[in-house]
């Protein structure tokens, strides 16, 4: 079965997208390689103990713009002609910083919003009609629930929210205007981690944002110390809680979601996809040293302008719809994430 995987490339769509060629889908990864690099379909060779000339049997990589609607009719078309139909889209493609969105609005409704708006209008021409969509707990904006559930209102703060907020409500209309389409909507807590390898993990370019990296770029002595925002939180130990998710048990959840999509026709599902579990700043600290035997200078600081407390999900409704739930504990986070690290201290460079 052939799947289109848009934003195949990034670190939660490379980690999903080798999991799916070890299910035995077939891939056409679209990425624009504006936020990734070619280097990890060398990774995948690696990890997979297979040759280039059996990656690309399986794997199809196209370089393009998911706002360019005409290489993705090609696309679409390429592989409608010649008998071997793209049966359902994974859609990670898009931009994800909420404090650049601040900055560039337009590029971030632009992509996310303009972008899918592309890829659905061709699905429907070449009538594929099951799509997972990357969503966000970002949606949900700031929240006095201890675990939030999916009918917490939808509040977003910031621009990059407000495009996933808004693509869920154009997929949700889809399916109102017509029962052909089915989506699955996933809203992702914090996914860190990586392959277990080593092989594959998270990129940033830059100074990252994230704490997962910035631990790690510490950890390692790029960086020179942690800044923690805030230790004046409404919550156990001062510091921000959030639900942090193996990406390996995130990109499982993407595998659950889509046979699901695959069984049966006219579904929507908007589900959380997290574990259900809190870690303060401080917690992911100290077992980030306890992993590494590496010291990790910190100092706290200000909150961060737009943070929330606490962000942690209500998982129950994907483990009873999917059957899926996450097993990765944030011990074996930190290890993985620091696996990658040190085997690659300059990520894919
Ligand atoms: P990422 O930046 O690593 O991956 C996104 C991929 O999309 C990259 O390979 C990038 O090159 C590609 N891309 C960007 N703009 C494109 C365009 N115009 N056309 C084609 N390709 C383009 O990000 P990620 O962390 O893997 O996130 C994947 C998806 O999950 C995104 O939609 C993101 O908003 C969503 N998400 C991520 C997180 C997170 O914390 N990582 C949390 C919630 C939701
Ligand atoms: N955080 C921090 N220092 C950093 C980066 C993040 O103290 O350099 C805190 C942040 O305030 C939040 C938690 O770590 O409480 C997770 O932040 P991240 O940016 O990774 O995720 P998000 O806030 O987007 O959920």
């Amino acid at each position: 079965m052939k799947l289109l995987v848009t934003g195949g490339a990034g670190f939660i769509g490379s980690h999903t997208s080798l999991l799916l060629l070890e299910e035995g889908y077939d891939l056409v990864i679209y990425d624009s390689f504006h936020n990734s690099s070619k280097k990890v379909f060398k990774r995948f060779e690696k990890i997979l103990g297979c040759d280039e000339t059996y990656l690309t049997k399986r794997i199809k990589v196209i370089e393009g713009d998911i706002r360019d609607r005409n290489l993705l009719e090609e696309v679409f078309n390429y592989y409608s002609s010649s008998g071997d139909s793209i049966t359902a889209v994974l859609h990670f493609a898009g931009l994800k910083s909420v404090s650049e969105s601040v900055i560039k609005p337009i590029d971030y409704w632009d992509v996310n919003l303009l972008g899918t708006k592309n890829l659905i209008e061709v699905m429907a021409k070449y009538e594929c009609y099951k799509l997972v969509f990357s969503s966000s707990a970002t949606v949900y904006g700031s929240t006095s629930s201890s675990k939030i559930t999916e009918d917490h209102n939808i509040n977003p703060q910031n621009p990059y929210g407000h495009t996933k907020a808004a693509v869920e409500d154009f997929l949700t209309d889809l399916y109102n205007s017509n029962d052909k389409w089915s989506f699955a909507i996933l809203r992702y807590f914090n996914p860190v981690g990586a392959h277990s390898s080593g092989q594959i993990g998270e990129d940033p370019f830059g100074v990252p944002n994230n704490l997962f990296p910035f631990i790690s770029q510490v950890a390692i002595g790029r960086l020179e110390k942690l800044l923690v925002f805030g230790n004046d939180w409404p919550t156990t130990d001062g510091t921000g809680i959030r639900d942090y998710i193996h990406v390996i048990d995130l990109a499982q959840g993407h595998i659950s979601a889509l046979e699901k999509l695959l069984e049966n026709n006219n579904q929507i599902v908007k589900l959380n996809l997290g574990s259900g579990k809190g870690h303060s700043v401080l917690d992911v600290i100290k077992t980030f040293s306890k992993v590494t035997g590496v010291d990790i200078p910190y100092e706290i600081s200000n909150r961060r302008s737009g943070d929330t407390g606490q962000n942690v999900a209500d998982p129950s409704l994907s483990k009873k719809t999917l059957g899926w739930e996450t097993k990765r504990t944030l011990f074996e986070m930190c290890r993985d994430s620091w696996n990658w690290q040190t085997k690659n201290p300059n990520g894919y460079n």
